[in-house]
């Protein structure tokens, strides 16, 4: 079968429950395909461990003992603990680090039937909007490899885009999900805070990290969503209690009446000509499809990159204080006590990107600053929120760009931290809220790279973003598209 690894999630399935293909034929072709590591989204993969899944998914599939998704493959962002497979989360201080158990989200999917063929690439610590903060090297995009993939889960997206994998997991802090799937023309959703365990993901911001899928359809996201997500009272304190649901149901409810909302401030000066013309295309789309568009306001989206990068930062900086060469991970060969160790050993492992959060955030959280920076940061994270709550009175859901620009050249914006920070924009605000949103190709910029539209919905509307998606693709052709090198 010449075009396996072309194949969508739900293709897979249905061929490997009909035995039309075995798990191992289609485990070593993604194997195959991974070989010599292009875009160098792999940090992580062990064929045999790979093998073995696939043989007992083909036991299964014998025996009708088949999960929902049994024998497809996935690949885990490398901020996932798994315990078959190192987890560096992109850092040198946890270089080679073995985790004893899985992350809940790899061990749903597992217990879905997925089976994993390895660790991708990501930002340290999912810090960066563009994978160059990896310790173990950028990623490139595989529409043009000059160009970044988007971070921080940038080998999750350009291994999907690639067809080096069916699908991936990604994180979403601040749009780490949703604008690497933007600038690799794949689909991504990051459901509302709360419904994805955090267990065993390594801690960035944890009031606003959450776990999503990055496949190449809405309804590829429906089925791994379904299969990840769920409370997880007893190991994760935000957990929500709310039941598993079947995304996949309601994928093809027409649009007809569905109120689409366009925030004005996501149209203004900012954003690049081509891809408000892939989004405004996109829209009529929806709007021949029955959905109508409601001009919304959410007035405070530019405070959203001071609050993120102040919050975000607070929390790595006590979410990293564990990384101190005893527990885990690198230690200092040589030090004079114990404040020396920890200093060596921090300064030795941690990169430029991880340091400077680790600074703020002191200094944010500081006795005297806290009040001015901490606190307000808080209360117009609050007000944030509830501005999309007046937009929800008139909409059903958001839409708008992923990012203002379509994917960058390598090292144009890797010595500028603030250029990085700022084209987070559009993903920051419904982070802050804990909404979900997702992100899924429309089309192509000048520079022929994918674009991306973001969708927002209200919390636990993930449904309908999906329901969107769907329809969107049913009718369009940009998520089946090929770059040149995937062929
Ligand atoms: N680009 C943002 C940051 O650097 C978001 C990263 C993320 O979502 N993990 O913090």
């Amino acid at each position: 079968m010449a075009d396996l690894h072309n194949k969508s999630v739900a293709q897979l399935a249905a061929m490997l429950k009909n035995k039309e293909v075995s798990a191992v034929e289609v485990a070593t072709r993604f194997l195959a395909r991974m070989g010599g590591n292009p875009h160098t989204a792999f940090l992580d993969v062990n064929s045999e461990v790979t093998l073995a899944q696939a043989r007992a998914s083909d036991n299964k599939i014998a025996a009708g003992t088949a999960g929902p998704l049994e024998g497809v493959p996935i690949a885990h962002k490398d901020i996932f603990v798994t315990k078959d497979f190192a987890t560096t989360a992109g850092s040198k201080i946890l270089k080679d680090y073995r985790s004893p158990f899985d992350a809940t989200v790899v061990a749903r999917l597992r217990d879905a039937g997925m089976v994993t063929l390895g660790k991708l690439n990501c930002d340290e610590f999912a810090m960066g909007s563009a994978n160059e903060n990896s310790a173990y090297g950028a990623v490139s995009n595989p529409w043009d490899t000059t160009r970044i993939p988007g971070g921080s889960s940038g080998g999750s997206a350009a291994a999907v885009a690639a067809r080096l994998t069916p699908a991936a997991t990604g994180t979403d802090t601040g749009g780490s999900i949703r604008q690497p799937a933007a600038f690799c023309g794949i689909t991504g959703i990051k459901p509302t805070y709360g419904r994805a365990s955090r267990y065993g993901m390594v801690a960035f911001a944890s009031s606003l990290d959450q776990a999503g899928p990055m496949a190449r359809s809405a309804e590829d996201c429906a089925l791994l969503l379904s299969a990840m997500c769920g409370p997880d009272l007893d190991r994760d304190s935000t957990s929500l209690n709310v039941a598993k649901e079947d995304f996949s149901r309601t994928l093809m409810q027409p649009l007809q009446g569905m109120r689409v909302g366009i925030p004005t401030e996501f149209f203004g000066q900012g954003l690049a000509s081509d891809v408000r013309s892939a989004i405004e295309a996109a829209l009529k789309q929806l709007q021949t499809l029955g959905a109508s568009l409601v001009p919304i306001a959410l007035p405070r989206t530019e405070l959203s990159i001071p609050v993120y990068y102040i919050i975000a930062p607070a929390e790595a900086s006590s979410n990293l204080s564990r990384f101190d060469g005893v527990k885990f991970g690198h230690r200092a060969k040589e030090f004079a006590d114990l404040a020396s160790m920890y200093e060596k050993t921090r300064s030795e492992a941690f990169g430029q990107e991880v340091k400077r959060r680790i600074m703020i955030g002191a200094y944010v959280l500081s006795h005297g600053y806290y009040d001015a920076y901490y606190l307000q940061a808080q209360k117009i994270r609050r007000m944030i929120a509830d501005d999309f709550q007046q937009a929800f009175n008139q909409c059903d859901v958001i839409a708008g760009p992923v990012a203002p620009t379509t994917a960058w050249k390598l090292g144009d914006k890797s010595d500028d931290p603030l250029a990085n920070y700022l084209a987070d924009i559009f993903t920051l605000p419904a982070s802050l809220a804990g909404l979900p949103g997702m992100s899924m190709p429309v089309g192509f910029g000048e520079s022929g790279m994918p674009v991306g539209m973001q969708l927002i919905g209200n919390y636990l509307q993930e449904s309908k973003l999906l329901n969107v998606a769907h329809q969107y693709q049913l009718h369009t052709n940009h998520h089946t598209q090929l770059p040149g090198g995937a062929a």
